[in-house]
């Protein structure tokens, strides 16, 4: 079973992966961690990722799915992959569908986890972090009880820049417009699952086991 997941930020889609890496013993593929290791390892392809990101670019596509066809060998077949953030445009969705041809594998399913713009907003608002320690803390799942380093007692907790509801207007409106394509090719194939994420992280993780089920 593969599985790629999308979500926006906030959806909910970090906590859930790491219920289902858990639960059913997955393997856990990231872009991001993806090009921290292949950094660290000199190739040619790692070396164009990471100055992309030094220069504040995103990663092109041809680095992103070069490097993913690398790890993808580094795998085998017996193994289940979750995709965290990939993939991430149609080419990298069109690229994955061929390599996995190549190695007689397939995407099982698409997941999207889906929250209304008002629980982003909801929840975004409540991030608080401390211009002391740097700590993050949330007004409602993860309140300010000490200080970790022991350094202050809350009176340093500010709202980050970016949770500011015009910016994450923009970075939802900006989310749906870059997944709208994946979306479209996804469905075609009859691949693509709608899976509410309102609700506990519990309720969200029971709908997810329910719509991973036949592909198990
Ligand atoms: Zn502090």
């Amino acid at each position: 079973m593969n599985l790629s997941i999308i979500g926006t930020k906030a959806s909910g889609k970090g906590t859930q992966i790491r219920r289902l890496v858990d639960n059913f013993n997955l393997v856990y593929f990231s872009p991001g961690e993806m090009f921290r290791q292949a950094a660290k390892k000199n190739t040619p392809l790692g070396l164009a990722a990471h100055r992309a990101i030094i220069r504040g670019d995103l990663v092109a596509d041809d680095i992103v799915n070069g490097l993913v066809e690398e790890w993808l060998w580094t795998t085998t077949p017996k193994q289940s992959i979750v995709f965290d953030g990939f993939p991430r445009t149609l080419q990298q969705a069109e690229f994955l569908a061929a390599a996995f041809e190549d190695m007689k594998r397939e995407l099982d399913t698409v997941l999207l986890l889906e929250v209304t713009d008002q629980t982003v907003m909801d929840r975004l608002s409540g991030r608080r972090f401390c211009r002391l320690c740097r700590d993050e803390f949330h007004l409602v799942s993860a309140p300010f009880q000490a200080c970790p380093y022991g350094k202050c007692k809350g009176q340093h907790l500010r709202p980050f820049d970016e949770d500011k509801p015009e910016a994450v207007k923009s970075l939802i409106e900006a989310f749906k417009r870059g997944i709208r394509p994946l979306l479209n090719f996804y469905k075609k194939q009859r691949k693509l699952i709608r899976v509410d994420g309102e609700g506990t992280a519990d309720e969200v993780h029971a709908r997810m086991i329910q719509a991973i089920l036949p592909f198990r």
